[in-house]
């Protein structure tokens, strides 16, 4: 076996540990006679995998008993349309803060429903170099939520804070930074992720809901989209993404093995460490995220020469160090070093970067 260190933003590497226990159980779950593959979603085995999935990820964020936990299918994508048609009816309106490309996907699909959405921040100017300040002041109080992207993929950016709405329910994508530290989830209206980023295999969207705010959608609107029904249902209306909900209950089983996301927490803030000491410390790299932005999961940097990045990548991929290329719309290189990196995956970059640079003296 000769496993590489996978920097992909996602679908992205999963703990090795999860990969081995799937594996033992691919083919045979217990004394069911079967793989979970193969399952009845309605059968015993597979109810209590679903239960566990939940009970689990309660545990692990310490999610309140007025939260509605749901496991759906489409993507964080197709959230981006489901919340303002979940949410809307409370008052009519919504507004967005656009700190880099997805939130911008979201806000705009807000609007191509023809809401009254407002973009009550953005650093766009900035390139999405920081997260914006989101005061209440500048929240409408008549919006039905805020919406925010707590941690920005593309760009290596998080929110450092919670933003204060007041009242306004916040709503966050979170696909790129869920379970990866504690995170007061009463703060939160809503909290949604698509998983391939730090939490199971792609084709599984979580979404975390307040229960008062179930009664808000629009009655047009597709029942698969209705938080609701899926609530109800328990998130069996239809056939619910069955493997991967069983691969992210291993991989809620992992954190909590390790000691949940205290400990989760404690890696990854050393994880990164890391990587920016590093990139602090010297200047043939460039990260051109603000310090008090910067991401734990998604790191960023440039040479300052695309010729010398694209190099970088490709050198990179050879030495086993894979998915450096930052995305196609940035350029540049970005580290994803999600819950499942170790350590020695980002002291082998810092190896490999120190040796690239001394190599390529830029001109
Ligand atoms: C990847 C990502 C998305 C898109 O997720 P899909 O599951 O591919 O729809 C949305 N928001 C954030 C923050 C992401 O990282």
């Amino acid at each position: 076996m000769n496993r590489v260190y996978n920097f992909s933003a996602g679908p992205s590497m999963l703990p090795l540990e999860v990969l081995e226990k799937a594996a033992s159980e691919l083919v045979c779950y217990g004394d069911s006679g079967m793989s979970v593959m193969e399952m009845s979603h309605r059968s015993p085995d597979y109810e209590a995998i679903i239960n566990d999935a939940e009970a689990m990820l309660r545990k692990l964020m310490n999610i309140p008993d007025n939260y509605k936990v749901l496991f759906l299918q489409g993507g964080a994508s197709t959230q981006f349309a489901a919340v303002p048609l979940n949410l809307i009816g409370r008052t009519g309106k919504a507004d967005y803060v656009v700190s880099g490309q997805f939130s911008g996907k979201a806000f705009k699909e807000a609007q191509k429903m023809g809401y009254d959405v407002k973009c009550i921040a953005t650093t766009k100017e900035d390139n999405f170099d920081h997260i914006p300040t989101v005061t209440k002041d500048m929240v409408r109080p008549d919006a039905s939520y805020v919406h925010v992207c707590f941690n920005n993929t593309i760009y290596g950016t998080k929110y450092s804070y919670i933003p204060d709405t007041g009242d306004v329910p916040l709503v966050a994508d979170m696909s790129s930074c869920i379970i990866s530290e504690p995170v007061d989830v009463s703060k939160f209206g809503v909290i949604y992720a698509g998983a391939q980023k730090n939490m199971a295999p792609a084709g599984l969207t979580l979404v975390i809901v307040r229960e008062d705010l179930l009664d808000y959608a629009d009655p047009k609107m597709p029942t698969m989209l209705e938080w609701k029904t899926m609530a109800e249902n328990g998130s069996m209306y239809n056939t619910p993404p069955c493997y991967t909900i069983y691969m992210a209950k291993l991989v809620y089983e992992w954190i909590l093995s390790i000691g949940g996301l205290e400990e989760m927490q404690k890696r990854n803030v050393a994880k990164a460490a890391v990587l920016y000491n590093y990139l602090d410390s010297q200047s043939y790299y460039i990260a051109p995220v603000k310090a008090d932005s910067r991401s734990m999961m998604n790191v960023t940097f440039v040479t300052g020469d695309a010729d010398l990045d694209k190099k970088f990548a490709s050198e990179a991929a050879k030495a086993g160090l894979k998915n450096l290329k930052g995305h196609r719309s940035v350029g540049g290189m970005r580290a994803s070093i999600y819950n499942a990196m170790p350590k020695e995956g980002v002291e082998k970059l810092v190896e490999f970067m120190k040796a690239f640079a001394d190599a390529n003296p830029k001109a």
